[in-house]
């Protein structure tokens, strides 16, 4: 096999490719200190261990073993299971790229063997169809996630070949995509995947073995999309992102995880191709989705039925879908767009996503999840050691695993930093050679950032420092700094230091009218955190159906909240309102509207979102109503 890429990072754009922006090699960026390197840490000790326990005891695993022959038994779990154990490979394979691991390394092992065993001579594998009916191979490509599956294969293998160079099952996955070309990528077998994700795996294939038959077959299965295969299903076409061509789309709708894996693969198909109609099409849907179709949190999928999008405007807090899965395949996909364009509100959104609509998808302790992140639970809920539908769980590892890579760029003139966590960041600028910078700071909780060169060459290059849409008065060196990129460019020296000064005071947010579910309510941020109340934190008696929010006054910090990490909390002037007259469901002519007594003041806690249902059971809500 010949490798063309060694530069270990979750996306790496060839030479020619049509990006402003280019990833640090992941081995180049470490995570030192600080709410992401927790995260990280609990990750690396508890969520991946448990992944595989968890895999074990739902027999996903041993629908592999069987259909390897190594052991006999009936077929368990969903028809899709295959690729909970390639995400979890892809999560082992960039931990262990970050820092080895015997226990990992063995694990890895011991499933990649297994995988490999599985595999039809002619490079077929999915142990659904090997165990339960071989007939079935390719019949029903609107609901076998046969080709998904394989996506997530071919991710995994890419990610131990760029992560600690073993190509394994780098060779697995690309004998299934051979297979999968001499199939699909002539016109011998139309169609393609109901539900997509071999797309962005077959640019990253094409990626790291230059073979263009990857690239090519990506475009064709892009470009069958919206002939109306899927028709006469359970779900209308765009569910299965069958509803019109890719090209031509006006909208983004339907599955918001199929939606989203699709533009993240068709944004890596423009990189690699140039294909002006489709970043027309990618930038038409990022508009409508960032400004009509996302939540507060970041989170996507206001509808649980077919786990779709919604509306514009469709955004109510409790029934909120918001699948973590979707909140992760919109940091992959605004990370993609932020390579290709250097625009900061797609770093924007991915900080958005990742601090609120993806953190919340896993419990602080690292070991039980949320498959929806509604913004409003008025009985409280409780996280799953695992799902039925494991697809979110193993989908958190592997981007914690890689988040390091999220954090700066390179292009030919500098160093780009979009996300900040203490953490030490080397890179090779074309125009000032080895570059390493240090970064220090307590963000998300202070929005001080300081960042030391610690080596660069003798030449002028520019730093960029990314401020977020959300900071006002933002300064850097004292100097004031608009949101965007503030840009640096000097001949720096070692032992330079710039430190960048957000306000992350905590700050009330007003809705888009629009927006009927929240219409009159507010909401509490702190720098790119969202917070929220849980029913535990009010007044002896009082519930979260009758508290409402003073916006006359300032909230504030109220120090750290000790059961939950430490992270701060923030107290802000609210009431409590006396409802007596509404005790159950009534409807009544408004003349006769019972009248409120007078509310009584308190001073409400609120939480970071992504920490909400981590101690007792109660209810938790975001949007709260002003009071009059
Ligand atoms: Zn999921």
């Amino acid at each position: 096999m010949t490798s063309v890429q060694t530069i270990g990072s979750s996306v790496v754009p060839t030479a020619d490719a049509h990006v402003r922006l280019r990833p640090i090699d992941g081995r180049g960026i470490v995570i030192r200190d600080g709410l992401l390197a927790d995260r990280q840490r609990v990750n690396r000790e508890i969520t991946l261990l448990r992944g595989a326990e968890e895999l074990e005891r739902a027999g996903t695993f041993d629908n592999l073993r069987i259909a390897a022959g190594l052991m006999s038994g009936e077929r368990g779990g969903w028809v899709f299971s295959d690729s909970d154990v390639y995400k979890w490979l892809e999560a082992l394979a960039w931990e262990m790229g970050r820092e080895p691991s015997p226990e990992l390394e063995a694990l890895a092992r011991d499933a990649i063997d297994l995988v490999s065993a599985a595999q039809e001579p002619d490079g077929y594998l999915n142990s659904w169809c090997q165990v339960v009916d071989p007939a079935w191979r390719w019949s029903d490509l609107k609901t076998g996630h046969e080709l998904y599956c394989a996506g997530h294969l071919i991710q995994a293998g890419v990610a131990f070949a760029r992560a600690v160079g073993d190509t394994s099952l780098l060779t697995v996955g690309r004998r299934f995509a051979d297979l999968i070309d001499e199939s699909f990528g002539s016109d011998a077998r139309m169609g393609t995947d109901g539900h997509p994700g071999i797309e962005v795996a077959l640019v990253e294939l094409y990626r790291q073995t230059a073979a263009s038959r990857y690239l090519k077959l990506a475009d064709t299965l892009t470009a069958r999309r919206g002939s109306g295969t899927f028709a006469d299903g359970c779900f209308d076409l765009s569910y299965y992102q069958d509803a019109e061509p890719v090209r031509d789309a006006r909208s983004i709708a339907g599955h918001a995880v199929r939606a989203l894996y699709l533009a993240a693969g068709v944004t890596d198909l423009y990189a690699e191709t140039g294909d002006d109609a489709l970043f027309a099409s990618m930038l038409r849907q990022w508009d409508e989705l960032a400004s009509t179709k996302t939540y507060l949190t970041g989170g996507i999928g206001s509808r649980h039925y077919g786990e779709a999008i919604g509306d514009p405007y469709e955004l109510p807090p409790d029934r909120a879908y918001c699948e973590t899965c979707a909140a992760i395949a919109s940091i992959m996909w605004n990370w993609r767009l932020l390579l290709v364009t250097g625009e900061s509100r797609f770093a924007d959104l991915l900080e958005r996503t990742l601090y609120n609509g993806f953190l919340s998808g896993l419990s602080l302790d690292g070991a039980s999840f949320f498959y929806t992140n509604p913004l409003q639970s008025r009985s409280g809920e409780r996280r799953h050691r695992w799902h039925p539908v494991a697809c979110c769980p193993p989908n958190i590892m592997r981007l914690l695993a890689s988040l390091h890579h999220y954090l700066a760029t390179t292009s030919d003139g500098g160093v780009q930093l979009h996300q900040y966590a203490t953490s030490t960041i080397r890179a090779v600028v074309p125009v000032a050679g080895p570059v390493e910078l240090a970064v220090e700071t307590g963000y998300p909780w202070s929005g001080s950032v300081s960042v030391e060169v610690l080596e660069c060459g003798d030449v002028e290059w520019t730093l960029s420092l990314r401020v977020p849409g959300w900071a006002r008065g933002a300064v850097v060196d004292g100097q004031p700094v608009a949101p965007g990129y503030a840009d640096l460019t000097r001949r720096w020296r070692p032992g330079d230091r710039v430190v960048l000064e957000l306000d992350v005071s905590p700050r009330l947010t007003a809705p888009n009218p629009r927006i009927d579910a929240v219409r009159g309510c507010v909401a509490l941020e702190r720098g790119p955190v969202v917070y929220c109340f849980e029913a535990g934190d009010l007044p002896v008696g009082a519930s979260l159906a009758d508290v409402a929010l003073q916006t006359d006054a300032a909230p504030a910090d109220s120090g750290p909240l000790a059961p939950l990490g430490g992270f701060p909390g923030v107290s802000v002037a609210g009431v409590v309102c006396d409802l007596d007259g509404w005790r159950q469901v009534e409807y009544v002519d408004v003349r006769e509207v019972p009248r409120d007594s007078a509310p009584t003041p308190a001073q409400l806690l609120a939480i970071p979102y992504f920490a909400w249902a981590n101690r007792e059971d109660g209810g938790m809500r975001v949007w709260i109503p002003k009071s009059e």
